[in-house]
């Protein structure tokens, strides 16, 4: 008998239907003897919904002005599939109790809308399961010292999952998403991308960080820190297929590297469209300049991404850099308010029409000339590239928003991602 934590995304609680088939799966787990906590995301669409009506509601304002009560309602949705899932748990026969973050609690600091988990509190939950419940758990909240509900950020309930995987040293946590795993780039936008049965965790982060939405970065960040198995898979399959095949189904994040490895140089390719790119014109070029530029910008809690200096001509350079694109007018504002005025820059511009596409793996390591064949296949397709980052394991790029597609899918090929690995 093991104890697991099983988390469903949005997709896979979309409908009655769907969470009844979630409750027929982990009703099947728990009669192989399995203790379950099951962490659900909010029916899909549902959170989106929610966050559209606090916009409505609030014209001119940005969620920055009201982050507190967008908390508040967007942890509902999460509430009310949880309380969905424990019903249908119900009248599976099974005894089952749902829980909101704060009952349990999950407790966060106070960074509403993108809260960060600092404890759990196992004892209610551990009760429970030993009593012969099933324990349902909100994904995606906390609450903070003050009591006030908080939420993790989007695509938050991974991490809950994960955190309470760690919390309660669970034998393993699965992820049950709409895709039967890691692929070696979203398969919605290559259809010849292959599912990775193990990728490493390094990659993983890596690959979430750069924009692979399949896993939260702040879940695989948990994971390694704590070393919680963890597997993605689908929920889409029939409930009931043989438990044993569902459990060594989808990808497994591996912490070691051992031979059974993928050995490939380049693992996956990555995307991310949220970011947009801000560049300050014409300023002096003299030491101090990207302290200046970048501390204001730290000052108001803005995160910074790729980062360029061009070389100086005539005493002067311009600067750019990327954020979030929900931070990109903000930026602007405050650098032209409090910036351009101090600097004697000649002017601010951005564009939110661009993206970032990475290339990442372990093998990038020991092989040379990675990197320029990425930029190889990106010219021979008329690609521009107007920023460059990198590091030990991936090479990421800016380009036009419009390239997108083209720039992944001639990726994908160059680096025979579509055959199976060596
Ligand atoms: P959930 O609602 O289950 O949390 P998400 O939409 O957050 O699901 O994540 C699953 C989606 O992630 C897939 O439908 C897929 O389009 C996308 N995705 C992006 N990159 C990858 C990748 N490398 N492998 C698999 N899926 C990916
Ligand atoms: N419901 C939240 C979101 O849509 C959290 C999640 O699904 O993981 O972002
Ligand atoms: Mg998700």
């Amino acid at each position: 008998m093991a104890l697991i934590v099983h988390k469903y995304g949005g997709t896979s609680m979309g409908s009655t239907e769907r969470i009844r088939n979630v409750a027929k799966r982990v009703a099947k787990w728990a009669r192989a003897g399995h203790q379950m906590v099951v962490v659900p995301s909010a029916m899909s669409g549902e959170t989106n919904r929610l966050l559209g009506l606090a916009k409505e509601l609030a014209p001119g304002k940005t969620a920055d002005d009201y982050n507190r009560e967008l908390d508040m309602l967007a942890a509902t949705g999460e509430q009310a599939s949880s309380a969905l899932l424990a019903i249908a748990l119900q009248a599976e026969g099974m005894q089952a109790v749902s829980y909101a973050g704060w009952q349990v609690q999950v407790k966060t600091d106070s960074a509403f809308t993108k809260a960060r988990i600092e404890s759990i509190d196992d004892a209610r939950v551990r009760a429970d399961l030993e009593a012969g419940k099933v324990v349902v758990i909100t994904g995606f909240q906390g609450v903070d010292e003050a009591g006030n509900i908080t939420t993790l950020g989007r695509g938050g309930s991974d991490t809950s999952a994960v955190a309470i995987a760690a919390a309660m040293k669970a034998h393993e946590c699965l992820i049950y998403t709409d895709v039967d795993g890691v692929y070696t780039t979203d398969p919605r936008v290559e259809p010849d991308a292959r599912r990775l049965t193990t990728v490493s965790f390094e990659e993983m982060l890596e690959m979430a960080s750069l924009g692979s939405k399949v896993l939260q970065i702040r879940s695989v960040e948990f994971a390694g820190k704590y070393r919680v198995p963890l597997r993605v898979l689908s929920s889409f399959t029939p409930w009931d297929i043989d438990l044993k095949e569902e459990a060594k189904s989808g990808t497994l994040i591996t912490f070691e590297e051992d031979e059974n490895m993928e050995q490939a140089v380049v693992s996956g390719i990555a995307f991310n469209r949220d970011e947009a790119k801000i560049s300050v014109l014409g300023v002096p070029d003299k030491p101090g300049i990207a302290y200046h530029i970048l501390g204001a910008v730290a000052d108001a809690n803005v995160e910074v991404d790729v980062i360029i200096q061009n070389l100086s001509k005539d005493g002067r350079t311009d600067f750019s850099f990327t954020v979030h694109r929900n931070d990109y007018a903000k930026t602007i504002d405050l650098l032209k308010e409090k910036v351009l005025p101090t600097l004697g820059a000649a002017d601010i511009v951005g564009d939110t029409k661009i993206c970032k596409v990475s290339i990442v793996g372990i093998g990038m390591r020991s092989h040379v000339g990675v990197a320029s064949k990425m930029f190889r296949v990106l010219s021979e397709e008329g690609i521009n590239i107007q920023m460059i980052s990198t590091s030990e394991i991936k090479t990421s790029v800016v380009i036009d928003e419009k390239y997108m597609e083209l720039a992944v899918r001639a990726l994908h090929k160059a680096f025979d991602l579509d055959q199976p690995a060596a």
